[in-house]
């Protein structure tokens, strides 16, 4: 049933969204070489306006259903017109290479967010160089350890980070996932076959490049190609405003004597960065134990930086203990170390201790 709230009286805003989708669609046909799903015994996609609810900018479910736009935000936030209709009209990709068609059901609700409205957030980058909303791509530097696989929409940075890779290697990285996922609808699996070929040094599977993602954030290269260019200038938020975010780290003075203590959970795909400042009037002997939860795996990478210069990874090595780690003198000049702990299981729970002699 409509409802007054739903109408778009202006028609200019109607031709306008139209132009957005229909450029989005020959995008996608063009570039992926995939058109978005059409349901058999139709020729085309509806389109409908809605009041929606809880300022859901669209919604593009069911698979046979209608592409539904929010009126009320359509006309309050024109800024949101073009990338919201990128957004939903991946969807409809995203069904055509079989998502909530052909893939076994998901056994836990909402598990593939991550993939499902994070490609889509991602294919509004790659559409229009822009997000409807900017929290997609600031949320997860602004909690890195949030958790990947929980972070719906705010994954958009981490799959913008996997396309730069397999951009650095000649090839690219949208179409080569949605290829390798239209078999399987194993997100992960995709990824680790597209990573399998890239060059010495790259991650592997989706827990690396996670690792990967949060180191190269700490460093705000996360976009940035082999080149040197960013694989996207800018991004732009509804307001027209460039995005530029930073990744949230723990940070402290380490002085000589003290021992820094922290205890703390991580969750699945969840990253902690720490980052010291160290004094520099003599060499540095580093000293680092991380003990955490029998079962957790984790990973645990050691930067250091000395004066200026590029941060380099310290050899953190594993002491006897396999939940532990160590390492030992930084070079002198070091000014910097930073940690970045990675946890791939449910509700790892460390203790760091870390001090410089
Ligand atoms: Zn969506």
């Amino acid at each position: 049933m409509r409802k007054p709230g739903d109408a778009i009286e202006d028609a200019g805003i109607v031709a306008e969204t139209a132009d957005h989708l229909e450029e989005a669609y020959r995008r996608y046909e063009e570039a992926l070489g995939i058109a978005p799903y059409i349901p058999t015994n139709r020729e085309r996609i509806e389109v409908v306006f809605y009041d929606l609810p809880n300022g859901a900018r669209g919604a593009a479910s069911p698979p046979d259903g209608p592409i539904q736009l929010n009126s009320r935000l359509w006309k309050a936030m024109p800024g949101i017109r073009q990338a919201t209709a990128a957004h939903e009209l991946f969807h409809k990709v995203q069904y055509a290479v079989g998502f909530r068609r052909s893939w076994p059901e998901f056994k836990e609700n909402d598990v593939l967010k991550w993939f499902s409205e994070g490609t889509a957030s991602w294919a509004e980058v790659r559409c229009v160089s822009r997000v409807s909303d900017a929290n997609k791509i600031s949320e997860l530097f602004a909690r890195p350890d949030y958790g990947l696989f929980r972070a719906s929409y705010g994954s958009t940075p981490f799959w913008i980070h996997f396309e730069t890779l397999l951009k650095g290697a000649g090839r690219d990285g949208v179409k080569d996932f949605l290829e390798r996922i239209r078999d399987t609808g194993d997100p992960a699996k995709a990824i680790e076959e597209a990573l399998a070929d890239l060059p010495d040094g790259s991650p592997r599977n989706v827990e690396a490049l996670y690792q990967s993602f949060v180191r190269a954030a700490l460093f705000g290269r996360w976009q940035t190609l082999t080149t040197g260019e960013l694989l996207y200038a800018s991004v732009f938020g509804p307001d027209d405003k460039s995005i530029e975010p930073t990744l949230i780290t723990e940070r402290h003075d380490l002085v000589r004597g003290q021992t820094y203590k922290r205890a703390d959970l991580l969750e699945r795909m969840a990253a902690d960065v720490y980052e010291f400042t160290v004094p520099t009037d003599a060499p540095v002997g580093f000293r680092l134990t991380v003990a955490v939860k029998p079962n957790a795996r984790f990973d645990v990478q050691v930067l250091h930086r000395v004066k200026d210069g590029e941060p380099q990874t310290a050899s953190a090595e594993r002491s006897g203990d396999t939940h532990g780690w160590s390492s030992a003198k930084l070079p002198e000049g070091t000014s910097w170390v930073a940690i970045i702990l990675t946890c791939y299981t449910r509700n790892g729970s460390y203790t760091l201790n870390a001090a410089i002699e």
